[in-house]
């Protein structure tokens, strides 16, 4: 695992307990064992959907509290926030997958909307030292050009950013009436391990490992800006400990990348060959670009990434390639 170092070099934490939603999956867990490592408490709630996974925290859970429980149930969360004497929310949990929120949306607007809602309401009555509502880029809507600041409007295109930008709102308006002390964050795409294999990086990773094509949308020209998941966690953790509250913080690498590239660039590293690459329809209302200006956070925070994409993207493929067992395990869960 990555050093966390960078931002708590001799500093005390201000924050020692903290709450984290979503911990079961991709960036939660790499948070809660970054955040192990850093010596904070944790306390972890995670309804472990088919995205959920305890095995990623299999290193760290004789070091935390893990909640099995879905973040809409009002009065288990109350329960956890008044036993666990929690500092401050760092809020992962949610539906994540665009391609699902086109087919049914109903869990998108619950847990990402009414999840958010619960957890707002219960720290307005426990209250809580900072909550870290995680957003997304795709609030902003698609970059025609240009990058988007943390000012520009918002203009989300899918029903998962929809739920997400109400998600986001939602907290901000907590800070606006009630003085919830709630910072957003708006990470660009993340990859690196323990990513479930429906998301390209990963989907592309095991169906090579398995010898089968890499389902690749429209002509792959989409553009993501790509950011190493050790390096989002460290910026979160930067805003956490430095960031000012009510504030929106972009995290992005500047890396931006289109899709058939990033699938290229695995092929290469994997040493096969183009044949792999199966284009297929393309997305409704796929948002062709995403790009996040993020001077915000390097310039106050002086936060920057340090894993390059194309160190990360060997990191991964060494990950997923001795992980297989775990993706197949996941896989069978899943569809079991
Ligand atoms: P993920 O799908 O890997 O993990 C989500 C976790 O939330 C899972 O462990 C799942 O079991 C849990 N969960 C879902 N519904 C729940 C509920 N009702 N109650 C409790 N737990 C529940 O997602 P991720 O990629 O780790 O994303 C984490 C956060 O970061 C999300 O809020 C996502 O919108 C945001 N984000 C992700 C990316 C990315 O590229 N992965 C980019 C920007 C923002």
């Amino acid at each position: 695992m990555q050093k966390y170092s960078l931002f708590t070099k001799g500093k005390i934490h201000m924050f020692e307990n903290l709450l984290v939603t979503g911990g079961a999956g991709f960036i939660g867990s790499e948070f809660v064992r970054a955040g192990v490592s850093l010596g904070y408490k944790i306390a972890v709630i995670d309804k472990i959907t088919y995205a959920g996974d305890v095995y990623r925290l299999q290193n760290v859970l004789n070091k935390i509290t893990f909640h099995r429980v879905d973040i809409c149930d009002i009065k288990a969360i109350e329960k956890i926030l008044k036993k666990e004497k929690v500092d401050a929310v760092v809020h992962f949990a949610a539906e994540t997958h665009v391609d699902r929120s086109i087919l049914d949306s109903a869990p998108f607007m619950t847990t990402n909307i009414m999840g958010t809602r619960v957890l707002l309401e219960a720290v307005k009555k426990f209250g809580v030292k900072r909550f870290i509502n995680i957003s997304t880029d795709e609030v902003y809507g698609e970059a025609k050009r240009g990058k988007f600041r943390e000012d520009s409007p918002l203009n989300p295109s899918s029903p998962y950013s929809v739920s997400k930008s109400a998600s986001d709102m939602l907290g901000r308006a907590y800070y606006r009436t009630y003085g919830i002390p709630v910072i957003t964050v708006r990470p660009s795409n993340a990859y690196g391990p323990y990513q479930f294999p429906e998301k390209l990086i990963p989907l592309a990773i095991y169906n090579i490992l398995k010898n089968k094509e890499i389902p690749v949308y429209g002509k792959g020209l989409n553009v993501r800006e790509w950011t190493y998941v050790s390096d989002l966690v460290s910026g979160i953790f930067s805003v956490l400990e430095n960031g000012r509250v009510s504030e929106i913080y972009n995290i992005g690498s500047g890396e931006e990348k289109r899709n058939i590239d990033v699938v290229k660039s695995i092929l290469l590293n994997m040493n096969k060959g183009e044949e792999f690459i199966k284009f297929v329809e393309d997305r409704p209302g796929h948002d062709f670009r995403y790009a996040l200006n993020s001077e915000k956070i390097r310039n106050e925070l002086k936060w920057s990434p340090i894993v390059s994409f194309n160190q990360g993207i060997i990191k991964t493929i060494e990950f997923y390639t001795r992980h297989l067992n775990w993706l197949e395990a996941l896989l069978y869960r899943k569809s079991g």
